[in-house]
């Protein structure tokens, strides 16, 4: 199968530059992750059922505007199902439920450092989604820093893009765009921060997300045969893998924080598996027990400077 083969092309620390490209884009799902298109080859019929409650109204827009980016992008009969205002959701805890995926904004402020976004995603032992949430600050896209509408349509997009199980295209802030809201990046929509070459806005979904939720391991028309071939769980090589907790946590380094401190600060993502390029921890573990888990991705802000950074 084409996306195993991808895995273990990664694998392999002689993979040349020129193919690197292609090879992250085939690794591109989050762990496991996918929603559960019931088995019945392309239906895809998981009618995802999405609340909100925001403290601004522009996440309204947003919302929908990213759905059905990642809608089109899914290219299935079924695909989103509704979409409701709930305003009895506490944005302040934005609590996950069962077989939903709850969006919502608050002045989140600075704790934990200051991030944008957040997408908690919780999933079964075959990875498939059981409740997710996704979190805006507001803290940030009320202030002059972020105060460019595109800021918030990129958030959006990316957020929403875990919340289909896709992973990082690539987490270098300062790099060329590479088309895709999966990108770390800053300059959202390409409008000059790069002086060499072309610099493609990561406002939308790029062809590239669309092959990978296209697989048989995601959505696409084998998806059946991909789970009868997986009796075990499929782990991710190289970023945290099996989802080991961090060594970084077992003891102290001169100069950084105490790691009950992380562990505090963070308590309610669980382990650190994953860090930016600046060394800010940006995905978190928490194994609940037969194969039955959260992890959690965080967007920083630009300036932010996390509790636990390297
Ligand atoms: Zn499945
Ligand atoms: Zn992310």
């Amino acid at each position: 199968m084409k996306f195993t083969a991808g895995l273990y092309v990664l694998g392999l620390a002689a993979t040349p530059a020129a193919a690197q490209w292609d090879d992250e884009a085939q690794t591109q799902q989050w762990s496991n992750f996918h929603h559960d298109n019931a088995g019945a080859g392309f239906v895809g019929d998981y009618a995802l059922e999405v609340e909100y409650n925001f403290q601004r109204a522009w996440w309204v827009s947003e919302l929908a505007a990213a759905l059905d980016k990642w809608d089109v992008a899914i290219d299935m009969p079924g695909g989103i199902g509704t979409v409701t205002e709930n305003p009895s959701i506490n944005t302040r805890k934005c609590g996950a439920v069962t077989g939903k995926l709850i969006v919502c904004s608050d002045s989140y402020g600075f704790k934990q450092g200051g991030w944008l976004g957040v997408a908690t995603a919780s999933s079964d032992a075959l990875g498939h989604f059981t409740k997710l949430t996704v979190q805006f600050n507001d803290t940030f896209y009320d202030s002059a820093s972020y105060a460019d509408p595109n800021e918030r349509v990129y958030v959006a997009c990316h957020e929403l893009g875990h919340a289909f199980g896709l992973d990082h295209l690539d987490v270098t802030f300062d790099n060329p765009n590479k088309g895709s809201c999966m990108d770390y990046t800053s300059d959202v929509d390409g409008d000059g921060q790069f002086e060499i070459g072309p610099n493609p806005t990561n406002l939308i979904p790029t062809s590239k997300d669309y092959t990978v939720l296209r697989t048989d391991a995601m959505y696409g028309a084998g998806h059946a045969t991909y789970h009868s071939s997986q009796p075990e769980e499929p782990t991710k090589p190289g970023r945290g893998g099996g989802g080991r907790p961090n060594k970084d946590l077992q003891f102290r380094t001169v100069g950084q924080p105490h790691p009950q401190a992380v562990l505090n600060a963070y308590a309610d993502w669980g382990a650190i598996i994953g860090y930016d390029p600046q060394g800010r921890p940006n995905e978190f573990l928490m194994e609940h027990g037969n194969g039955h888990r959260t992890r959690t991705f965080v967007m920083w802000s630009r300036e932010a400077r996390p509790v636990g950074m390297r």
